[in-house]
């Protein structure tokens, strides 16, 4: 063999060493992570249900900021825990015959609650006609569609919009998420699928990210033979584009 395949698989090796160490390190440390900050929440939650005498109004308005921030920083590291549970468990993709307009309209239903909330209009624009079936792990691509419903909705000002589309092209069923937020800068598109990467302008809205989920994401897409790409303009918003081979 020549020198520098030995070189390109030694090198492959060490990657993977690496990958792995990375993995059990996000692990350990979101566990503990998650130990302490539940410990925290159940004790603000002692004090605001009056366990340790009564409360100004102004304490509670404190200590409810403090519980909700802990609440979403738990949040973010369960997703954390998932998103590497769920990259461990790429290889196992079990796939069967799978109705994608029922699965969004479950997934556009869930969040329902949380966009108008926001202030957000999220429309699902179902065809009017059946669609055949994809060949699919229902639970991945439930997550495919969680993770870019969440960040339209989330990447979103009061007042926006989000849109949802699925239509069938030659061999392909291509779903589309739509909104009107804040957009990604072109110096930022190359590195969106990366690892742990989030733009400035997403740091700056002040909303918990990890930077993980469109890595993820792009990879489930990829174990079901599909594509994900985007379209998007600074202050006017973002399309992510998905194609699941059709069935027969
Ligand atoms: P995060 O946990 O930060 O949301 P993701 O991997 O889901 O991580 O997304 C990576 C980055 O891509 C985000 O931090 C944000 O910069 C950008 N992004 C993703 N979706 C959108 C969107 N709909 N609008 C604007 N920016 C987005």
């Amino acid at each position: 063999m020549p020198e520098e395949s030995k070189d390109l698989i030694a090198e492959n090796e060490e990657l993977k060493r690496q990958n792995a160490i990375k993995s059990d390190l996000i692990s350990i440390s979101a566990h503990q992570l998650r130990t302490s900050l539940s410990a925290m929440k159940w004790i603000l939650k002692m004090f605001l249900d009056g366990d340790f005498g009564n409360l100004t109004a102004e304490q509670i308005n404190f200590m409810k900021k403090a519980y909700e921030s802990d609440d979403r920083m738990i949040r973010l590291v369960n997703e954390m825990l998932s998103i590497n549970h769920a990259e461990d468990s790429l290889e196992t993709t079990h796939r069967e015959p799978t109705d994608l307009v029922k699965l969004l309209d479950e997934v556009v239903f869930d969040f329902t609650g949380e966009s108008y909330k926001r202030g957000i209009e999220l429309i699902f624009l179902k065809p009017d006609h059946a669609l055949k079936d994809v060949l699919a792990d229902e639970d991945k691509m439930r997550v495919i569609f969680q993770n870019l419903i969440e960040n339209a909705i989330k990447y979103s000002n009061k007042g926006g919009r989000v849109f949802v589309t699925i239509s069938e092209k030659a061999d392909v069923t291509e779903i589309s998420v739509r909104d009107t937020g804040i957009g990604i800068a072109k110096e930022d598109q190359e590195q969106i699928f990366g690892k742990f990467f989030r733009a400035p302008n997403a740091k700056a809205q002040d909303v918990v990210g990890s930077g993980l989920g469109l890595y993820t994401t792009k990879r489930m897409v990829e174990k079901h033979q599909g594509k994900i790409w985007f379209e998007s303009t600074t202050g006017e918003g973002t399309t992510f584009f998905v194609d699941i081979p059709t069935l027969g």
